[in-house]
């Protein structure tokens, strides 16, 4: 069986047809316009193998995926222009005429490293990824994290001191959340044009907004491994401050080596690295084509 793969981002939808990492037989990368346009595009791309089982989209969100909703399948909310409330699913069923398989643009890139990298063997971790934005993903006892909405890790409320930061925060909706303060976009607004020349304090004030949202997300979720991807974290020196600023604000409470001396194999960066998404929209069609 080959799969059909959409990474679907704001900014690029990543499609490929294949089975996993060292099966990707066809890939393109198309910039996202209209949805319209963008989906046809993709599935056009995808149309050129007749035979694929299942499509598996890992989008951008926020989106709907209750599968008892009317709306299961959409785009829900987004700033993103012209793209709130697009019926992404149905769009690709109809134009592929294959089922499709649906989730999060991380909690996919999270299937993928279960499957084949930072995550094999495990059943509890989470991956956050630090780009544009803020996103986080996982699984617990083997299962992706779902419930409510879908998590959403990059709006967690964090402590916040003005002194030291006066940045007031980028989010829409929150200011100072974990994203307003430590996102990409929040690192350009705060420091106008020092992308690839930090220094010491903007490295140690980062490091820290992620180290308080990873301790956050170790203390609800005990994951056993968290996986830190994204743009900004080829920041050089960037991971090991995130890791040394977990130890220090974790305040010697959880009794765990990984914590400890095994820090360094306890907070990675993804394996397989931006190609985690799409990989995952394979395992996601996987999925789909099981169950039809
Ligand atoms: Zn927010």
């Amino acid at each position: 069986m080959t799969y059909g793969g959409i990474e679907a981002g704001g900014t690029k939808w990543v499609c490929a047809i294949g089975t996993g990492p060292d099966d990707v037989q066809e890939s393109v990368v198309i910039p996202t316009g209209s949805p319209a346009e963008t989906i046809a595009r993709a599935t056009t791309f995808l149309a050129q193998n007749g035979s694929l089982a299942a499509v598996g989209v890992g989008s951008f969100g926020p989106i709907d995926l209750d599968p008892s909703s009317p709306t299961w399948g959409r785009i829900t909310t987004t700033p993103k222009a012209g793209w709130n409330d697009v019926d992404l699913v149905s769009a690709i069923a109809i134009a592929t005429r294959v089922p499709v398989g649906f989730d999060t643009d991380v909690n996919a890139a999270a299937l993928a490293e279960h499957r084949w990298g930072a995550a094999a063997g495990l059943d509890t971790f989470c991956y956050i990824t630090v780009g544009t934005g803020i996103g986080g993903g996982g699984m617990a006892n083997g299962r992706l994290l779902h419930g409510l909405l879908h998590p959403e890790f990059g709006h967690m409320r964090i402590p916040h001191d003005r002194g030291r930061d006066p940045f007031p925060g980028n989010c829409p909706y929150h200011g100072d959340c974990l994203e307003g303060l430590a996102s990409g976009q929040a690192v350009n607004a705060r420091w106008p044009g020092r992308a690839g020349r930090w220094d010491e304090e903007m490295l140690s004030l980062e490091a820290e907004y992620l180290a308080l949202g990873i301790l956050n997300v170790i203390s609800v979720l005990s994951p056993q491994r968290v996986i830190l991807g994204g743009g900004v974290m080829n920041e050089p020196g960037l991971l090991d401050a995130v890791r040394r600023s977990v130890q220090e604000l974790a305040g010697g409470y959880f009794q765990s080596p990984r914590l400890a001396d095994g820090i360094g194999d306890y907070i990675v960066a993804p394996s397989l690295g931006d190609r985690a998404g799409v990989l995952g929209a394979f395992e996601l069609a996987r999925s789909a084509a099981a169950q039809s």
